[in-house]
């Protein structure tokens, strides 16, 4: 719902239609409830957003078309302390730089699987950003 421009036709809709399957990934090894640890980032180079790092326990990534994903890309200094700002891009299963592989096998739960996604130097243009204001990120 935050998306905008080429993000509507690309993903909202197709998804809403269920035309695309999405999933949504946050976790990381070493970020799970404490999601502003996360260490998996993007920075900017030129028009593009280049990101690095990994994601574990995301469902649904074995059927998604595209991720939703949440990278660290900065920090903010609000009045208290440094927050970590977070950004949400969309990524195309197949994209260059990033791998959707097979995760943890569950101790229950056996029909249920999981997906470790990994980013090396993933090359995204500007326009698959968006929830930019889930933090007071800005750019
Ligand atoms: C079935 C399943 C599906 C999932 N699907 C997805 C998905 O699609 N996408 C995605 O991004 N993630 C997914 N996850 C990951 C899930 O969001 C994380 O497991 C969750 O955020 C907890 O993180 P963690 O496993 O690293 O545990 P931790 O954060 O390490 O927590 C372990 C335990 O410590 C406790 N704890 C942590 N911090 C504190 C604290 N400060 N004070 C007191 N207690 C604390 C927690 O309550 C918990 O009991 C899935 C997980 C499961 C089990």
């Amino acid at each position: 719902m935050a998306c905008e421009g080429e993000q509507v036709d690309r993903y909202l809709m197709p998804a809403v239609r269920g035309e695309k399957m999405d999933a949504l990934a946050m976790t990381e090894p070493g970020a799970g409830s404490d999601v502003r640890g996360m260490k998996c980032a993007a920075i900017r180079d030129g028009g593009d957003w280049v990101i690095n790092g990994t994601k574990h326990f995301i469902s649904g990534a074995e059927h998604a078309h595209f991720v939703i994903v949440f990278v660290a890309t900065g920090e903010d200094q609000p009045p208290r302390s440094l927050k970590k700002r977070i950004t949400c891009f969309l990524v195309d299963r197949g994209h260059p730089g990033f791998i959707i592989r097979d995760g943890y096998r569950s101790v229950s739960h056996r029909g249920y699987r999981n997906m470790v996604l990994d980013f090396d130097d993933c090359r995204l243009p500007v326009w698959r950003r968006c929830l930019v204001r889930l933090t007071t990120g800005s750019t």
